[in-house]
């Protein structure tokens, strides 16, 4: 085992940075953040309140108008700028997400190239953010369409993912000409704070970039705040749906709510087992299952028993083969779950699956690090045989390295029931026949489609899509939706007599 250094030596007391400055919060409420694989306290957070959100959006306001008028060329030599920053600091950035979140080195390498991606696609703002026109719609007289800022806006973002996500909106926000607040999550607060050092780095204006930390206080503030335009949600269904979705649209924003999932992985009779296989092992127990596009059910498709039991077999051989430790040693190939309740909830959806008769074939509950870390985090790949769609483990999402396999006679029934799903964010399909994965692509419900893809991630210039009650809004993250979101059009219609 060789350990990568840890960037976070002894704990750090996190503040705000508002205004183009660091500020303590004006809270008596901390949470202590923990390496979930050493249990060591690396940071404490403070749990921000209404007045501190107050002072940002005061912030971002009044560095608005100015922003505003900035030629977009120019607000794109600051993003560049902080790109190249996170360049440098590539593998110190990629160590802390390690550090807070518990995924292994290479995820969290993955995790940093997505986010530099979003700030390289966003500054191409000057000709992203141009508008369109045509002459003579009617005698001397022509029209066209401008794209213009809207203001400030606000970006609420889950534990998971806690480097990436809120740059899936902010460079798109800013290069646009609107000025921004961003609320990590308290859980994985501390790899945003590092970007929002190199956001101070690269001479962002006094109050362009803003982040908060906080929890459901501060979010409270954003959705009802009259300044606040619009805001990017990712996280739960409940949250997303039942507070941010409404709350945030009944006071008149804009809102593009990403939330909870539940990704089938069908497996055709056709497919080339031995890569399948390996894209289905990443897929269901990379980052822990801690992704909104991790694989949870998996469909085996036909009538033939032993095929089922060939690639059940190889699935159950690769999974016990998963080195399961310290994201920080480049040998581990999974790390612990993030917290201690997120495990427990875990465990609870095992014992719900073995009560309501799935069959368990591998067991993560009996996972020991041996030791060598506290076992308080980790748990094991677990895969259950034998799951019907009506039990609580195929319906609900576990999020954690949980594979529930499930059989159909053919692709119709796995179709039918991928779309009854009340969910709709990601599914996949491993064949070789062209036909059947048009089929798939065609009728299957649901906002990113893989065909032998087993995480099917968009790229920073496609929308990351979702349907169902996997997102709420109209326009998605990343690429032109991103523009659309973050503006809006004027239409001039001109004639010079
Ligand atoms: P979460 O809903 O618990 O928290 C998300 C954010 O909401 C955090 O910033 C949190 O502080 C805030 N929040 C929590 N409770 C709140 C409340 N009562 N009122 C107001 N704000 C509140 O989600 P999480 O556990 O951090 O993240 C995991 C979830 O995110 C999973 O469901 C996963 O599928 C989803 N996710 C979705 C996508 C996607 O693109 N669809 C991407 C990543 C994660």
């Amino acid at each position: 085992m060789v350990l990568l250094e840890e960037p976070i030596k002894s704990s750090v007391t996190l503040r705000n940075y508002v205004n183009g400055e660091w500020v303590e919060a004006e809270t008596n409420v901390w949470r202590q953040i923990v390496n979930p694989a050493t249990q060591k306290v690396i940071g404490r957070v403070p749990i921000s309140g209404s007045g501190d959100l107050e002072k940002a959006v005061e912030a971002a306001a009044e560095a608005y108008p100015e922003w505003r008028r900035t030629p977009p060329l120019t607000r794109a030599r600051h993003l560049y700028r902080l790109k190249n920053l996170m360049e440098e600091h590539f593998e110190e950035l990629s160590r802390v997400c390690v550090m807070e979140h518990g995924k292994v080195i290479d995820e969290a390498r993955g995790e940093t190239r997505r986010a530099i991606e979003n700030i390289e696609v966003a500054c191409g703002i000057p000709s992203l953010m141009m508008g369109y026109n045509l002459e003579d719609i009617a005698k001397d007289i022509d029209e066209y369409v401008i794209r213009q800022p809207l203001g400030v806006f606000a970006c609420i973002a889950p534990f998971n993912f806690p480097l990436m996500v809120p740059l899936w909106f902010m460079p798109y926000a800013v290069a646009t000409g609107n000025t921004y607040i961003i609320k990590p999550s308290p859980w994985t607060p501390l790899s945003q704070t590092k970007i929002m050092e190199l956001i101070d780095e690269a001479g962002f204006p006094p109050g362009v970039v803003n982040m908060i930390h906080g929890d459901a206080e501060v979010v409270d503030v954003i959705l009802k705040h009259s300044q606040i335009k619009g805001v990017s949600f990712v996280g739960s269904t409940p949250i997303g749906r039942d507070v941010i979705y409404k709350q945030a649209a009944a006071h008149g924003k804009r809102v593009q709510a990403q939330c909870g999932a539940k990704n089938f992985i069908v497996v055709m009779p056709d497919t080339v087992i031995d890569q399948t296989v390996s894209s289905i092992i990443t897929s269901f127990f990379g980052s822990t299952g801690q992704r909104c596009l991790s694989g949870a059910n998996l469909v085996v498709v036909g009538k033939d028993d032993s095929y089922h039991q060939r690639i059940l077999e190889k699935i159950v051989d690769s999974a016990r083969r998963i080195r399961i430790g310290y994201g920080l040693d480049e040998a581990t190939q999974m790390g612990p779950m993030q917290s201690e309740d997120r495990k427990k909830r875990v465990v609870g959806y095992i014992e719900k699956g073995i009560e309501e008769g799935a069959r368990i074939v591998e067991d993560g509950r009996d996972f020991s690090v041996m030791g060598e870390y506290p076992d308080n985090c980790f748990i094991g790949a677990t895969i259950f045989d034998e799951v019907t769609p009506d039990m609580t483990i195929a319906r609900e999402e576990i999020f954690g390295p949980v594979m529930c396999v499930i059989r159909t006679q053919d692709l119709d029934e796995a179709i039918e029931m991928i779309n009854k799903s009340n969910y709709g964010n990601a599914a996949t399909i491993f064949t070789s026949n062209g036909r059947i994965a048009r089929k798939f692509q065609y009728e299957v419900e649901c906002g990113n489609i893989g065909i032998n893809i087993g995480i099917a991630a968009p790229m920073a210039f496609f929308p990351f899509s979702g349907m169902k009650d996997s997102f709420f809004g109209d326009l998605h993250g990343q690429g032109l939706e991103a523009i659309r979101f973050f503006t809006e059009s004027k239409v001039v219609i001109q004639r010079w007599f």
